[in-house]
């Protein structure tokens, strides 16, 4: 269902939790600068196209602006909170980002400035190893800069008499630094040559409003308030341009629809489409787990932005195992750098210094940048920008009660004058001077401007998952250099302007705050050097497109967001006319700068494959219940399959032990356990799967209720069976997967090499990743009777292997060898070993539970069977210690 004229907020219950499931042409996944164009470009060309976004649509007037309003507008949709701001806490740095239909273009301060041509730089070393390489050049993107360019319609700010502006030029020429207005996509006349005009209403767009027909826009009012979203729709943001455009052509908008998996149909590099998994947000009902769905499509394109593409290619990988290494590498911040110039003074000689004013809530955000060259182009080190920051107007207020000392000196004085007044009967009623005087000149506030610095740091940054969640692994030590340069710079204007120099607090804790986080599938020229070709297209999955700043090889240096727009033009170009040089500046692949060049449709398909005899679910069966934030990790809440699993799959279920839960006359005993280690994907081999998983730091974990539902039964089973629930946790998979179903067999009997008794304990687990594909994890704990008493070593050690598919357990009437049979080595998904630690094992002896008519009784009785089965394995090596 789409509403003509307005953005799909659809029932989050849903309407397509069963059946086939829907399909398209293209998915479009967020509304930022690479998704909006990707949204418009396919549309037009009449394709049929769904674009899924996270957060909710803003019509002018509708953004936050009370303290109560801004207090919850943040998105953290686990907490209840569905608003704007999505800020972000890394090792080394902070990041804000967007949640909403139009993405960063609602928060921007709307500088489009194109990338310095030069600042395409091709195999620059960066410090540490490897090298900064853009695989597209200048020529490449300048006529899809024009297409972004016409959509946008930035200008340079036209006011002649505000004074940030006129201080910044001034402090520039001053300076010799070069310094322009750069073009902002702000609206301030009501017709392109018309005089400019604050709060002027504007003619609707010719291809109408996403929000609507009485979304009314106006020219700017100076009001400074971009970063918090633009209550007069001054701004030309991305729901007011190509996301208006594209519904128009034809794109079904859905706000509050978070994508959460992706996998290939017809299996990696077939090219046939994709499947993408997505769950809608109930705001009203924000604690429900929230009902999984399912849309396929031929073209998949990712316009998530920096941590939310990367976060959904990492949370894949597993469904996605043909994506290149580099998924993760070249993060950087674009070099952000925040400052401040405090208390600015105009310095006539031989006179008391006066207050200079700059006013910095007077304008837009951005209206004049300084450009410091790069080595590149003929300056001294990694060239940079940097500009003049406003802010809203109730920021005035924070800065002069920040400075507490002087507002109670100030009180103080003027109630002491009141005092006076009255014991000695001045009789003076009016006390407007008074009062003038307690909220004091505001001259701070008035002589005060932040500085935003941002250039070519370096980008050597790493996104990858920790627990499930996103972590950015990077440091300002690479870029010191760098960094020093700006602040200089920075320093300098602030001494020209007569004012202090003041870093942000984060600076001293050597941290940076990004509002413009870029790279993880960056762009290359094959896939040991990027996730993505030059058009986006990513290597090994053809028809999918990363189209946002994750593609980015290094930081842009100016603002990013026009580069990123140009960026996503020239892939839906590409993506239209097929491989095909385009008529328009497209030139093929080996003809961009004689560096090898790996199509991708050249890219090595990947053998992968399910295990022989893995159950095949319908979509339907594989929906889940999830938690309404995936970028919890760990600590999400629990999520489990929406449906019960098929009775054909109970198979290796002891008789009568699925309804022993409702049996009266059992009881059953349960333990929890939980285990860690080292794993790596594409390994057969557990040990050396776990060595080179502690190499490369890959965890995997899991913690599993093991429950005997009849103990008395499990005592007399010859495979001692038993299920088993809980999750398992693993980066390399996505994070955490729930297990939908689960075998335990405690004691199988098996022999050592040397015939002498042997038990195993094997472990089947039936897991989904966020993808959907199903994986099964299988281990062993093998209990033989070797040199030395290893009693604990061989009860606490899990050599593990994860296969493609949902296999059950072999039939009870095969020989238990069936069991560890070693996997077709194509399905294998990865192996390692897994160990309970004392610690670990400690806790697991307060788990054990018994419920039913003799708890005592069945707890005694597991005992010893455990101990009796040991006894069996070790007893003769003990008594022959003794003897
Ligand atoms: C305060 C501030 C000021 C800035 N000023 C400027 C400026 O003046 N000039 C400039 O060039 N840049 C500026 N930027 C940076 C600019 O906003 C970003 O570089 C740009 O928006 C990045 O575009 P993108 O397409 O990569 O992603 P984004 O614009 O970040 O869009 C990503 C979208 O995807 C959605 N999304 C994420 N995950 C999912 C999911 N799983 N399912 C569905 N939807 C999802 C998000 O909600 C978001 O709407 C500024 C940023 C901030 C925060
Ligand atoms: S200054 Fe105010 S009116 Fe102008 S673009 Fe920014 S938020 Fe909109």
């Amino acid at each position: 269902m789409t509403l003509p004229g307005k953005y799909q907020q659809d029932d989050p219950s849903g309407p397509d939790s069963g059946g086939a499931p829907e399909t398209v042409d293209a998915v479009v996944v967020g509304t930022g600068f690479g998704g909006s164009v990707a949204a418009l470009r396919l549309a037009e060309a009449g394709k049929s196209v769904v674009v899924m976004e996270r957060g909710k649509a803003y019509p002018p007037g509708s953004f936050a602006r009370s303290p109560a309003e801004m207090g919850r507008n943040f998105w953290d949709p686990d907490r209840g909170l569905y608003g704007l701001f999505d800020a972000w806490t890394f090792r080394g740095t902070e990041g804000l980002v967007s949640s909403g239909l139009g993405g960063g273009s609602l928060i921007y301060a709307n500088v489009l400035l194109r990338k310095d041509p030069k600042w395409f730089v091709k195999e620059s070393p960066v410090p540490g190893g490897g090298y900064e390489n853009w695989p597209f050049s200048y020529e490449d993107l300048e006529p899809f800069y024009k297409d972004a360019e016409d959509m946008l319609q930035p200008v340079p700010y036209p006011y002649r008499d505000t004074p940030k502006t006129m201080a910044m030029e001034a402090s520039a020429a001053a300076l010799g630094l070069a310094i322009k207005r750069p073009p902002i996509a702000v609206t301030f006349t009501t017709a392109p040559g018309a005089e400019p005009g604050t709060n002027q209403p504007l003619a609707a767009a010719p291809y109408g409003s996403v929000h609507g027909e009485r979304a009314v826009r106006t020219t700017c009012t100076l009001c400074g308030e971009c970063d918090l979203g633009c209550n007069s729709g001054a701004k030309n943001s991305l729901d007011h341009t190509y996301l208006s455009a594209a519904q128009r052509a034809g794109a079904d908008l859905r706000t509050l629809h978070d994508v959460r998996g992706i996998r290939p149909l017809g299996g990696t590099g077939s090219g046939t489409g994709y499947e993408v998994r997505y769950v809608v947000h109930d705001p009203e009902n924000p604690e429900a787990p929230l009902l999984e769905r399912i849309i396929r499509c031929r073209h998949l394109i990712l316009g998530a932005g920096t941590f939310g593409s990367n976060f959904l290619l990492l949370r894949n990988r597993a469904s996605l195992p043909a994506l290149s290494e580099t998924l993760g590498s070249r993060f950087s911040g674009n070099g952000d750098l925040l400052t401040f110039v405090m208390g600015a003074k105009i310095h006539n000689e031989g006179k008391v210094p006066a207050t200079r004013t700059l006013s910095g809530s007077r304008g837009p955000v951005i209206t004049t940048a300084i450009r410091v060259p790069d080595t590149e182009d003929g300056g001294s080190g990694r060239g940079y920008y940097v500009e003049d920051a406003g802010y809203p107007a109730f920021m005035n207020w924070l800065i002069e009660t920040g400075q507490l000392g002087r507002v109670v000196r100030r009180t103080a004085r003027v109630a002491g004058q009141l005092l006076k007044d009255r014991l000695f009967e001045a009789r003076r009623s009016n006390i407007s001077a008074d009062l003038a005087a307690a909220l004091g000149d505001g001259s701070l506030s008035a002589s005060s401007l932040p500085l935003l610095g941002m250039g070519r740091d370096v980008p050597d940054g790493v996104l990858s998952l920790q627990d499930g969640r996103l972590a950015v692994d990077w440091t300002l030590a690479t870029s010191t250099g760098y960094f020093g340069r700006v602040r200089k710079t920075m320093a300098d204007i602030a001494g020209e302007l007569g004012g202090d120099f003041v870093d942000n607090p984060l600076w001293w804790a050597k941290r940076v705050i990004t509002v413009h986080p870029i790279g993880g599938a960056p762009a290359g020229r094959n896939p040991a050097e990027g996730v993505v070709d030059s058009y986006g297209e990513v290597f090994g999955y053809p028809g999918m497109f990363v189209v946002d700043g994750a593609a980015m090889p290094g930081p842009v240096g100016a603002n990013p967001s026009l580069t990123i727009a140009a960026f996503a033009e020239r892939a839906c170009r590409r993506l239209l006319e097929g491989a095909r040089p385009a008529a328009r500046g497209i030139a093929p692949e080996s003809q961009h700068d004689g560096g090898p060049v790996t199509s991708v449709r050249d890219a090595p398909a990947t053998s992968v494959r399910e295990a022989p005899g893995a159950v095949v679910d319908s979509p339907a069966e594989s929906l889940r219940l999830l938690a309404p934030d995936a970028t919890k990790g760990k600590a999400a809440k629990p999520e489990r399959p929406a449906a019960p699993k098929p009775a054909a799959t109970t198979r290796g279920l002891a008789p009568g032990m699925a309804k022993a839960d409702t049996d009266a006359s059992a009881t059953s005993v349960s333990f929890t356990e939980q285990m860690h280690g080292w794993f790596s994907p594409g390994q057969s081999d557990p040990a050396k799967g776990h060595a080179l998983g502690r190499d490369r730091d890959r965890r995997i974990m899991f913690e599993l209720t093991i429950t005997a539902p009849d103990i008395d039964a499990f005592v007399a089973d010859p495979l001692h069976r038993a299920t088993a629930e809980g999750y398992v946790l693993a980066d390399q998979f996505g994070g955490r997967m729930p297990v939908e179903q689960g075998w335990f067999k405690q004691f199988v009997t098996d022999t050592s090499p040397d015939a002498r008794p042997a038990r195993r304990m094997l472990y089947r687990l039936w897991l989904r990743d966020p993808g959907g594909t199903p994986l099964t994890f299988t281990g062993f704990k093998l209990i033989h009777n070797e040199a030395g008493l290893d009693s604990w070593a061989d009860t606490t050690t899990l050599y593990a292997t994860v296969v493609r598919g949902h296999v059950p357990p072999p039939d009870p009437g095969r020989p238990p060898a069936a069991e560890w049979a070693p996997p077709d080595p194509a399905a294998v998904a990865g192996s390692g070993i897994l160990r309970i630690r004392p610690l670990d094992f400690a806790r697991q002896l307060t788990t054990f539970r018994a419920v039913g008519p003799a708890p005592l009784p069945a707890l005694a009785s597991f005992g010893n069977f455990f101990l009796g089965e040991l006894w069996k394995v070790y007893g003769n090596r003990v008594s022959r210690i003794r003897r």
